[in-house]
């Protein structure tokens, strides 16, 4: 399950466009990963360039 650092996102949204099955939203400015719809396909990974999701 991919996880993201808090501390490192800046809310800019590129996972959420990112990620094909629509399992991240921003909230209060932060990326949420919604975990009872992700599928484990990593795509959001590279898609931040804060790299605050690994
Ligand atoms: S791993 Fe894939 S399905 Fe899960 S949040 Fe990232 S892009 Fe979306
Ligand atoms: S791409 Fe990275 S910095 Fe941007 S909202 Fe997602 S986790 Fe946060």
């Amino acid at each position: 399950m991919p996880v993201v650092n808090i501390a490192l996102c800046t809310g800019c949204g590129n996972c959420v466009d990112a990620c094909p099955f629509h399992a991240i939203v921003i909230e209060n400015s932060k990326a949420v990963i919604d975990e009872s719809i992700c599928k484990k396909c990593r795509k959001c990974i590279p898609a931040c360039p804060s790299d605050a999701i690994s």
